[in-house]
C-alpha cells in the first residue's frame, strides 16, 4: 500500500459504565489478522494545544466495521454505556517505517496527519514507560490554549453527546 493512501480514523467518545468517560481513538491499520481499527484508550482524549500531552494506551483491535457504532450498549455486554462518534475522518502516515501495527512495535514514535473534522493536521504518538503519549505538531492546525473536547463535545454525525 502507498504510504500517500488515507486510510480511516475515528475517535469515539464512551461513558463506559465501569471505567468511566474517555475517548477511544482508533486508526485503520493493517495487522496480521487483516486491516483492523487499531485501537488506544485516551482518558481526556487529543488536544489540538501542541503543549498537552495525552497518555493513550493501546487496547484490543476492533473490527472495522465498529468504527460506525454510536449508540447504547446494553449493561453486560462489551463495552457497555454510551458512545458517540466524536470526529472521524481519514489519516496518513508519515513515518515511512509505519506501515502495519506491527511496525509500530519497532518504532518510538510515529507521526501521522488526520484529517477530521475537528482533529486536523500533524499528530505524534510516541512511546514512554508509562505507554504511548498523544500530542498535537505546532502547524497551522494546532490551537494553544484550546480545549477541543470541551469546545466541540458532541457527535459529528448526530449532534447527540454521552450525557
Ligand atoms: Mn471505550
Amino acid at each position: 500500500m502507498s504510504l500517500k493512501s488515507k486510510r480511516a480514523f475515528v475517535v469515539q467518545k464512551h461513558l463506559a459504565r465501569k471505567a468511566g468517560l474517555h475517548y477511544d481513538f482508533r486508526l485503520e491499520m493493517p495487522t496480521k489478522k487483516g486491516t483492523k481499527l487499531v485501537s488506544w484508550v485516551i482518558r481526556k482524549g487529543p488536544s489540538l494545544d501542541p503543549s498537552v500531552k495525552r497518555l493513550a494506551l493501546q487496547t484490543t483491535d476492533h473490527d472495522i466495521s465498529y468504527g460506525t457504532f454510536e449508540g447504547i450498549t446494553a449493561d453486560g455486554a462489551y463495552g457497555a454505556g454510551k458512545t458517540i462518534i466524536w470526529d472521524k475522518g481519514k489519516y496518513k502516515i508519515l513515518t515511512k517505517s509505519v506501515k502495519t501495527k506491527e511496525d509500530l512495535k519497532k518504532v518510538d514514535y510515529f507521526k501521522f496527519e488526520l484529517y477530521g473534522k475537528k482533529l486536523k493536521g500533524v499528530f505524534v504518538l510516541f512511546k514512554t514507560k508509562r505507554g504511548w503519549i498523544l500530542k498535537k505538531i505546532k502547524d497551522g492546525f494546532a490551537k494553544e490554549r484550546s480545549n477541543v473536547t470541551k469546545e466541540l463535545s458532541k457527535s459529528v454525525i448526530s449532534n447527540k453527546d454521552v450525557t
